[in-house]
């Protein structure tokens, strides 16, 4: 298995140094890259295969090339590090123990597309990321890497650290860019328009997750064929019923067991039960699908709306009620809803009083159905992602764990609440 490389420095005490990072080879790929074409730069991502780190997993040189290469059209580039899909946090982990490299894949990216003003949307929350990113902003600034005259290449750069509201929306691309033109965040209509043709400002924007830029550093850095042969590595956040919960650098395509296995495995004594394997917009899988590979493909399984998303992998052992797993999941993105379109705010609302009232001993045999029909009623009719990630649970735990509503229903308990000592 290749060596990890992008978690390789996170834990040295003065990573977030600049000297340090440069005595370890840091801003060389910045260095290559500004002695390529953009054209160049672009092209060797695309050929590097590296794909959005952010869920959607679109193919990252690609995206830049649908920005215009008029010099005359202002461009920019914003970071998208308002991570807030629950059990997600491997852009924090970069953030905090890397700072440098996303800085530098900034700049590598804002060379690549011509933009001379970059931001980073950090999540509200993030205060100690917050305070390491300002601090190496500003020794960034101090040493030439930001600026005018980038490294004595002619190629200039300003970088803004930006955070928002703390709304788990603001991360959905578009809602960010209207949070960060100080309106309310909330999604704009697209297509026709993506942020690549019109995004901050109305102006061509490459809007990239933090991982996603980090990655770009190491392709420069090492060369396309070099990153090629690492696997491409992907970071999982790894939570839930697991002995180390945490981020773990490992190959595309490594199975959910083998995940679990990197993790510590689970708890003594438990049995695995399900996983959501890409945060909680991803369907549940049960043992069934331990094997299966942690990649793209997930989302060609049989099972409706499994994906890989941000790589999240949220692990639940038999001690776990699937009914309360799906009711609390519901929940957060009840909350969290804008509020924007009806099938969001109101289905939402409405499968969280039908799953409560499953949960509370109340349930009638025909909420079942309700479930299913209410998660139908909001599939493919939402207006962004975001009411469209309830559904995947409904389903797949309808399908899965019926046994378990079923009981609940019929006898106003948890059979495994009573059935384990949690
Ligand atoms: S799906 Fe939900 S979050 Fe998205 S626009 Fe509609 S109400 Fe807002």
């Amino acid at each position: 298995m290749p060596e990890p490389f992008l978690l390789k420095y996170i834990h040295e005490p003065d990573q977030g140094d600049l000297d340090a990072y440069v005595s370890r080879g840091g801003y060389e790929g910045l260095r290559r890259a500004l002695a390529m074409r953009p054209e160049e730069v672009v092209d060797e991502v695309e050929r590097s295969g590296l794909r959005g780190r952010g869920g959607a997993g679109f193919g990252t040189g690609r995206k830049w090339k649908f920005l215009p290469r008029d010099p005359a059209v202002t461009k920019y580039v914003v970071v998208n590090a308002d991570e807030g899909e629950p059990g997600t946090f491997k852009d924090r982990t970069l953030m905090e123990g890397d700072p440098h490299r996303l800085i530098e894949g900034i700049v590598i990216a804002g060379y690549a597309v011509d933009a001379h003003q970059a931001f980073i949307y950090l999540r509200r929350e993030f205060h100690r990321a917050r305070a390491v990113l300002e601090r190496a902003i500003a020794q960034a600034y101090e040493r030439g890497y930001l600026g005018r005259d980038i490294l004595g290449s002619g190629y200039h750069l300003d970088l803004v650290l930006a955070t928002g509201a703390g709304a788990y929306i603001a991360g959905e691309e578009t809602a960010l860019l209207e949070s960060l033109e100080g309106r309310r965040a909330m999604p704009r209509l697209k297509p026709p328009f993506y942020p690549a043709v019109k995004g901050l400002y109305m102006q061509p924007t490459a809007l990239n997750n933090v991982e996603t830029l980090c990655h770009v550093a190491w392709i420069l850095a090492r060369g396309e064929a070099w990153y090629r042969e690492q696997g491409p590595p992907i970071l999982f956040s790894v939570s839930g019923h697991v002995q180390r919960p945490g981020v773990y650098e490992l190959p595309l395509g490594t199975s959910i067991r083998q995940v679990i296995e990197a993790a510590g495995g689970l708890r003594p004594g438990r049995a695995f039960k399900a996983c959501f394997p890409g945060g909680t917009s991803s369907a549940i899988l049960p043992a069934a699908y331990l094997d299966t590979p942690m990649d793209y493909d997930l989302a060609k399984l049989d099972v409706y709306g499994a994906m890989l998303g941000s790589a999240a992998l949220i692990v639940m052992d038999d001690t776990a009620c699937m009914v309360e797993v799906v009711a609390r999941t519901v929940e957060f993105y009840r909350d969290e809803s804008c509020g924007k379109c009806t099938p969001c705010r109101e289905g939402t609302v409405w499968l969280s009083q039908v799953l409560d009232r499953i949960l509370h001993g109340k349930g009638r045999p025909e909420d079942l159905e309700l479930l299913d029909g209410i998660a139908r009623g909001m599939t493919g009719t939402c207006f962004c992602p975001l009411g469209e990630s309830v559904p995947p649970a409904i389903y797949s735990s309808l399908r899965f764990f019926r046994h378990e509503y079923d009981h609940h229903v019929r006898t106003g308990h948890c059979d495994v609440k009573t059935a384990v000592q949690v």
